[in-house]
């Protein structure tokens, strides 16, 4: 047992869930930079620069969703693993105990959360050897929305808009491509993809997780891989997918790709979609005392440098004048003058649901009186402060397409006017906001800092027994900024993207 080794890997999951490596703020800085500040993607760019520092300066997840922490441990030949791998679960049980990690390890048959991220499977530890003195522990947090946007393709095979990917470094490029086109705004773009060539089914993942774990700015050593990565980022941006999939100028903000040897009859690309928010750190720490040595990927010693300047910060939502107030219970009317493309700032009421509870209303009536409501695809984190009363400490949506198959029948049994998640919804949907007279809100994935700022407090909460994420919270909200991307009239914005998108995609045949 090494005194300091918990202690050590609680400060690494806190500073990896809150403040963004510099390599990733450097890359979506020049994403800020690049986008006009009035326009729908330069308006949730700015909201992700805000959100970065008010994560930073509060010490609060980035993001609600702190996904999947996966640890990549080397260790001095004849290090006890066991110890160690012990030691990392208690620093993850203790990091969500502070609120820094939500609980997010379910049973997968029974869908009941564990409630301090450990259980089978969960976290994952994966341990190498090396021949030094010191323990290298590298962690990445990567959430739901991204992770099932990660794709893998057998070549050779027919891609949409793209025609034939072949066994080549040519069919590897069409197949990056079109990973980035099928994800458009559902794991939160701007993103960065980690791609395998290679491999087995397996390994193939493995392999392209790990390429996140290289630093955005670094140059593949393999020339012929560099090259397939400046192709692939060249390409995708010219997709402008854009921020949040609302269509602007930067879609990726990293391409990495390794190649690992597969059996002849196999010819595997594997990618593993990361979002904006982006949270890899890694640390050192001396092999006696497990203390940190060095902090890896930043300057442990200097504070990170700020996205924006503090003014900006605290000036909240960038208002362009033509934001429409919506007051909860919403009416009718309200709901048939808004179209795609305004953005809207709701207060009033607001509950979260998300699968569990969207499962839940499907066979039961609701806890509370849906008409006019808003309904938020949003699993939050919450905590209970000294006096018994919870707090959102972390709340930005989930993705919204997991909910396709429930939500139109939900808007019509209950009378919910607005749902608010992001990435979009699909045709069932779309025809269910028409007949029910209801919108779709895309708010600003991982914002979760932002938009905890718009909570002003919690009233109630429902279903407790599905989890703090799952459970239907009550929230009172003032100011809430997303943009309908789906009208009551039929018509979609993640439609028109992603047939745009489509269309730019034909041109990429090459
Ligand atoms: S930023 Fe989006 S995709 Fe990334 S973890 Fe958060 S909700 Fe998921």
């Amino acid at each position: 047992m090494l005194p300091d080794f918990v202690d050590s890997m609680v400060q690494l999951i806190t500073k990896t869930s809150t403040d963004l490596p510099p390599d990733v703020r450097a890359a979506m800085a020049l994403a800020v930079k690049n986008e006009e500040p009035a326009t729908r993607a330069g308006q949730a760019l700015t909201i992700i620069a805000q959100n970065i520092d008010q994560a930073a300066g509060c010490d609060g997840p980035i993001c609600q969703d702190t996904g999947m922490p996966t640890f990549e441990v080397k260790v001095p030949v004849g290090t006890n693993q066991i110890s160690l791998h012990q030691q990392i679960r208690e620093a993850v049980a203790e990091a969500t105990r502070r609120g820094k990690l939500r609980p997010n390890s379910v049973d997968s048959i029974t869908g009941e959360n564990s409630g301090n991220n450990l259980g089978p499977g969960t976290p994952i530890v994966h341990f190498d050897q090396w021949e030094r003195d010191d323990i290298e522990v590298k962690l990445i947090l990567k959430g739901g929305g991204c992770e099932n946007t990660n794709a893998q393709y057998a070549l050779p095979a027919e891609l949409d808009h793209l025609g034939r990917a072949d066994r080549t470094l040519e069919g590897v490029r069409k197949c990056v491509l079109h990973a980035v086109w099928k994800a458009q705004g559902k794991g939160c773009s701007p993103g960065a993809v980690g791609v395998c060539i290679g491999g087995d089914r397996t390994s193939g993942y493995l392999h392209a997780k790990e390429q996140l774990f290289r630093t955005l700015d670094d140059t593949n050593a393999d020339p012929r891989l560099a090259e397939i990565e400046n192709a692939v980022m060249d390409d995708a941006n010219k997709l402008a997918v854009g921020p949040m999939g609302f269509s602007g100028k930067t879609s990726l903000i990293g391409c990495k790709v390794g190649a690992i040897n597969r059996l002849p009859a196999s010819f595997f690309v594997s990618i593993a979609y990361d979002c904006w928010a982006f949270r890899r750190l890694g640390v050192h720490v001396d092999a006696r005392t497990g203390a940190i040595t060095t902090w890896l990927y930043r300057d442990g010693t200097a504070p990170s440098q700020p996205m924006l300047a503090p003014e900006l910060v605290a000036a909240g939502f960038p208002r362009t004048g033509r934001e429409i107030p919506l007051q909860a219970p919403i009416s009718e009317e309200q709901i048939r003058s808004l179209k795609v493309g305004d953005v809207v700032l709701v207060s009033g009421r607001m509950f979260t649901g998300r699968d569990a509870v969207h499962a839940y209303l499907m066979k039961h009536e609701p806890p509370v009186d849906l008409r006019g409501a808003v309904l938020y695809h949003c699993g939050p984190v919450v905590v209970k402060d000294n006096d018994g009363a919870w707090t959102v400490t972390a709340a930005g949506p989930t993705t919204s397409i997991r909910e396709e198959p429930y939500q139109a029948e939900i808007l019509k049994r209950y009378g919910v006017r607005a749902v608010i998640g992001k990435g979009g919804m699909g045709a069932r949907t779309l025809a269910g906001l028409k007949e029910s007279a209801a919108v779709y809100l895309n708010a600003i994935g991982g914002a979760a800092q932002f938009y905890a700022r718009c909570i002003q407090r919690v009233t109630g909460v429902s279903l407790l027994e599905f989890g703090t994420p799952e459970a239907m919270w009550h929230l009172e909200v003032r100011d809430f900024p997303a943009i309908v991307t789906m009208d009551s009239h039929g018509n979609s914005l993640h439609k028109d993207v992603e047939e745009e998108s489509g269309a730019v995609l034909e041109t990429l045949r090459h």
